[in-house]
């Protein structure tokens, strides 16, 4: 039979959002040391907004915007969304793709209007060793934006930059934790310097940019190294695995079927605040220490 205690805490769990789908990791949650936090959609509200179209070649900004929206119309992804509301709102006529494909971690790419377009990170740009020329792109980055490149073929046409909005509720969370004397770090697929900006925005104590989705689990291996207990809160598919190999997996309850359930607790409310309410809670059901 359960403890009367736990059952209390399990409905006291309940009316503050969370969702334990694994008790014994909720248990572990009164000795972590540190939580790491996905960025896009969990720290922030994963809604981007294009703030600015930077051409390098012959076709004009809403040119670039409007194909690369006919390719993002094939992507889930956040970014992919706010290029194709960028585009309506422009009242641009949004072109057929075909042939869409994932680039994990780094982008997508697809054939529009005869063009072998793709939509891709920074990072995909070095790999690939294509340059371009950072001066024209240095006012779209200002402030930490994220930075997409449209290529055709091996030609860069131009730049998206784009914002997603640090949530609120998100300085209230990291205040808390480290308050209970936890270490918050920040993991995202995105560049440098827009997690620079956010981890520096919020106070964090360390964070791990351009991580590609196979590789968040070996960075969450990385921070468990010497016996720290760690919790991991994510969003996305490719959060997954690093939900799994985290001590407690903490899935953001917005986010997607698979992120929830590899997870051993959901925040219903999507509230990165109660991360905080979850090892409050476990430090009063089964005491704050071992
Ligand atoms: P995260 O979930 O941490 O934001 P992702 O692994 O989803 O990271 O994406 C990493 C980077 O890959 C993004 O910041 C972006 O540069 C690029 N990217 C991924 N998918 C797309 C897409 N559909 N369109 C444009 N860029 C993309
Ligand atoms: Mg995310």
């Amino acid at each position: 039979a359960v403890p009367l205690v736990v059952a209390v805490s399990t409905s006291l769990a309940a009316g503050r959002g969370l969702l334990i789908r694994d008790r014994a990791g909720f248990e572990r949650a009164r000795k972590l040391d540190a939580v790491v936090f996905d960025k896009t959609g969990t720290l922030t509200a994963g809604r981007f907004g294009v703030q600015g179209v930077t051409r390098f070649g012959d076709l004009d900004e809403d040119e670039l915007l409007r194909l690369a929206a006919g390719l993002e119309s094939h992507s889930e992804h956040p970014i992919a969304q706010g290029i194709v509301k960028a585009a309506q709102e422009k009242g641009l006529q949004i072109p057929e793709a075909t042939e869409f494909e994932n680039l994990s971690g780094r982008g997508a790419k697809a054939e529009v209007e005869g063009r072998a377009l793709r939509v891709v990170s920074p990072g995909y740009l070095r790999e690939q060793a294509i340059a371009v020329d950072e001066d024209a792109v240095a006012q779209l980055r200002e402030g930490g934006k994220t930075l997409v490149y449209v290529l055709e073929d091996e030609r860069p046409l131009g730049a998206i930059g784009l914002a997603d909005l640090i949530r609120d509720e998100s300085r209230e969370a990291i205040k808390r934790l480290q308050a209970m004397g936890i270490d918050c770090l920040m993991l995202t697929g995105d560049a440098e310097a827009v997690a620079k900006s956010v981890a520096d925005e919020l106070g964090l104590s360390e964070y791990f940019a351009e991580v590609l989705p196979d590789e968040k689990a070996k960075r969450i291996e990385a921070v468990q190294r010497g016996g720290r207990i760690v919790a991991m809160v994510g969003d996305g598919v490719n959060d997954a695995p690093a939900l799994v190999q985290a001590d407690l997996g903490i899935a953001i309850g917005a986010g997607t079927d698979v992120a929830v359930e590899s997870a051993d607790i959901v925040l219903v409310e999507s509230d990165p605040r109660s991360v905080a309410d979850v090892i409050e809670l476990s430090r009063a059901t089964y005491g704050k220490m071992i």
